[in-house]
């Protein structure tokens, strides 16, 4: 399979923090906790852009980072949310974890994805006022937003297919329709394995050519690789079909054209019916009656037909926007891809803690995970209150507390958050 494939680092915003401040009017001593929350940091999310066929543009920059939440200010005034970051892919596109290789996004509708999730803001202290507890003088920080490095990675099917005999100047031609731009994409293969040429219109305009070697006679039979080569042919909208007019191998560029479709056609008949453009190579060496005999052929069958030297580029400037220009005009092929399911994401360390006593006597659980989940949880609310307690049940901590000897009214700390152990 020909792969595109880029690694970059993506970073959604970190949240703002919460504020501390008081209420201050004249005439009133102390006023009441008034700060507000922080904004939640800008999400990073993919979305597929139909304008894009490659990848190159991440192999300039590496790292994408979605702006912070504003901070919480007084008087209760929430921080801003941080505008979302969206980073534009090819359709098709894989967002893959750079480390474990899973899954993390297929960019293939048109629907954006949220890849990394901007941190929530923290609460202003005007959330921590309690009737035991009027001063708060803190408030919660705002939580970093994830971070991932990424494997971005691209499917590439190819556009044109380009066929022909061994020795007609595929290779040759491919690599000179897609050199004159910058490298975009550099495929290195075996000889047997097709190459890919990224051929480059305009600006935003470009096509993947494929050249598919080793198209001999009996492919469609299955000899050798042929059967291979055909598929990836099959994927191709329009074909070139490269011939070598000047019959310098000895060969009749007549019946090479015929055996070359004889052999496509057997294969599958559809893909013979592909919009074929032929393209008569090696006319600086052909003479100007071969080239006139071939081109009378091919064009008394209702084919479009091209004098080229692929060695010496005669002939070959308006091939990309032909090319091209019958492109718009096809319709896709629709290529069936296996489903895959997005993994299950794995909380970092899994639940995993550590409880050691402090030297006020307070049990501190050492356990970001939860942390995370206090953070997000509102303590006055009941709901809430019961999810956190089943956490702390199904991670064995209370198991725990208990054979370590916790005492009736103990103080647990985790974090910033400070309990009282009740049985
Ligand atoms: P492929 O097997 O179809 O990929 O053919 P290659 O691109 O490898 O070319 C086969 C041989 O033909 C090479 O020696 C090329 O240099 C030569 N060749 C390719 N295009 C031309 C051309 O336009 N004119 C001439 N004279 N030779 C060419
Ligand atoms: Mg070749």
């Amino acid at each position: 399979m020909f792969v595109d494939v880029a690694k970059i680092k993506i970073k959604a915003g970190d949240g703002g923090n919460g504020a501390v401040s008081f209420h201050r009017e004249k005439f009133v001593a102390a006023g009441g906790p008034d700060g507000g929350d922080g904004g939640r940091g800008g999400n990073v999310i993919f979305q597929a852009d139909d304008n894009l066929s490659t990848l190159m543009d991440f192999r300039y920059k590496r790292k994408y980072v979605a702006q912070n939440g504003e901070p919480g200010r007084a008087s209760r005034c929430s921080g801003k949310n941080a505008p979302d970051l969206v980073i534009k892919v090819p359709r098709g596109t894989l967002v893959k974890d750079a480390e474990s290789g899973l899954v993390m996004a297929d960019i293939s509708g048109d629907e954006p994805v949220i890849v990394a999730k901007g941190g929530r803001g923290g609460w202003g202290n005007s959330h921590f006022a309690t009737p035991t507890r009027q001063i708060p003088r803190f408030a919660k920080p705002g939580l970093p937003g994830e971070e991932f490095e990424i494997r971005l990675e691209l499917k590439l099917i190819a556009d044109v297919g380009l066929i022909g005999f061994p020795n007609v100047g595929k290779s040759t031609l491919i690599s000179v329709l897609s050199a004159a731009k910058p490298k975009i994409a550099n495929y290195h293969f075996t000889t047997l394995s097709p190459v890919l040429g990224v051929v480059k219109v305009g600006p935003e305009a470009s096509f993947v050519a494929a050249d598919i070697p080793g198209l001999i006679e009996g492919a469609s039979e299955g000899v050798g690789l042929g059967h291979d080569f055909l598929r990836h042919v099959e994927r191709c909208r329009l074909l070139l079909h490269l011939v070598d007019v000047s019959g310098c191998e000895g060969r009749d560029p007549i019946e090479d054209f015929e055996k070359i479709n004889t052999e496509l056609e057997s294969f599958s008949p559809e893909l013979a019916a592909r919009p074929q453009i032929v393209l008569g190579n090696k006319c600086d060496v052909a003479t100007p009656e071969q080239i006139e005999t071939f081109k009378n052929y091919i064009e008394s069958k209702g084919l479009v037909f091209h004098a080229i030297s692929a060695a010496t580029r005669q002939g070959l400037n308006s091939i990309p926007g032909e090319v091209y220009q019958k492109l718009q005009e096809l319709p896709p092929v629709v290529v069936y891809e296996p489903e895959y399911v997005r993994p299950e994401k794995t909380t970092e360390g899994g639940r995993s803690y550590t409880i050691t006593r402090a030297d006020d006597a307070a049990w501190e659980i050492d356990a970001p995970w939860l942390e995370r989940i206090l953070y997000g949880s509102d303590m006055d609310d009941y709901e809430s209150l019961q999810y956190f307690q089943r956490q702390l049940g199904e991670s064995g901590i209370l198991e725990e507390l208990v054979k370590r000897g916790v005492q009736e009214d103990d103080t647990i700390r985790i974090g910033d958050f400070e309990f009282d152990y009740v049985f």
